[in-house]
């Protein structure tokens, strides 16, 4: 049995070391892999709700890795944000999304980009500046650029993130409150936030079919949002019937698979045209 307890903590520590090697690649690889094109960026519509129109994108990334195939921003998304090279992560898309955008405005697209920020990014006092360069550079107006944060990463440590927070909103940055209903939100922080949107974290619209808890939770953050003037995004609306209710809640902007799924550069390209033919 002893033995047996052995190879048990051995196998533990084997798929631990593993678990620490993969990681640990991924942080060393991640600058390499930035130069080597193995970052991508895709994007997925928002639409104003009742009607769809085609309002912007939201910019997520993809790394294309030699040896592990396509990877989840949310496996190493983390693992970068652990380092300083989360900066280099956020200039990258942000500067793809503009370039994006701007190619837009020359066909008479009026679309904005939403990129999201990590809490690195809150915490930086010259990531404003930054942006207003990239925004120069790219030949974008601010109102076509937001930012998406989590409530948690400006409640990190808020003394330093609200003042880049306001800087950036003064700029004419858009700023939206990502997966709100999760972790600590309250009422009382969302009021204190300089922010312009708030978006349902997908799980309750997701849930929102099956669910009368969800169905309640999607609804007082409709109501709520409204009632501090704020423009309210739902996301993960994956059919009509979640498309219908947030139509009669009067939810302002919808993403999900039921307009479509994040596509890469030339596949989003297609949708557009595809759909601006009809
Ligand atoms: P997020 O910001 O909450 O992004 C929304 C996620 O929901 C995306 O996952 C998207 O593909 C997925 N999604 C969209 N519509 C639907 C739907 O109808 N149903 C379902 N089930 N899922 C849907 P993705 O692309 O895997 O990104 C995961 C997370 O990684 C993002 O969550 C965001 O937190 C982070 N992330 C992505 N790109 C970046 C980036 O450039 N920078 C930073 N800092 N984080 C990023
Ligand atoms: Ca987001
Ligand atoms: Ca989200
Ligand atoms: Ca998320």
């Amino acid at each position: 049995a002893a033995r047996n307890g052995d190879d048990g903590v051995r196998r533990y520590a084997t798929a631990m070391g593993q678990v620490f090697l993969r990681r640990f690649q991924l942080v060393t690889q991640f600058r390499q892999a930035l130069d080597a094109g193995q970052i991508e960026v895709h994007y997925q519509p928002k639409v104003a709700l009742p009607h769809r129109k085609l309002v912007g994108a939201e910019a997520l990334v993809r790394w294309s890795h030699p040896e592990y195939g396509r990877l989840s921003p949310d496996e190493f998304v983390p693992v970068v944000e652990a380092t300083g090279l989360v900066d280099a992560l956020t200039f990258f898309v942000l500067e793809r999304a503009l370039t994006k955008v701007r190619e837009w405005m020359d066909r008479g697209l009026r679309m904005s980009a939403a990129v999201n920020l990590s809490v690195r990014n809150l915490a930086d006092e010259s990531f404003p500046d930054r942006v207003a360069e990239a925004l120069q550079q790219a030949n974008v107006p601010p109102e076509l650029l937001t930012f998406e944060l989590t409530e948690s990463s400006v409640m990190a440590d808020p003394d330093r993130s609200l003042p880049v927070l306001r800087r950036l909103r003064t700029m004419g940055v858009v700023l939206a409150v990502d997966d709100f209903g999760t972790g600590y939100s309250s009422l009382a922080y969302l009021r204190q936030l300089p922010v312009d949107e708030v978006k349902i974290d997908k799980s309750f619209v997701l849930g929102m079919g099956t669910d009368l808890g969800d169905m309640a939770v999607v609804r007082s953050i409709v109501e709520l949002g409204h009632s501090l003037d704020l423009v309210v995004v739902a996301e993960g609306v994956e059919d009509d019937a979640a498309r219908d209710q947030l139509v009669t809640m009067r939810c302002d902007i919808a993403q999900g698979y039921l307009i479509s799924r994040p596509l890469s550069e030339d596949r989003f390209e297609a949708w557009l045209h595809a759909r601006t033919e009809r």
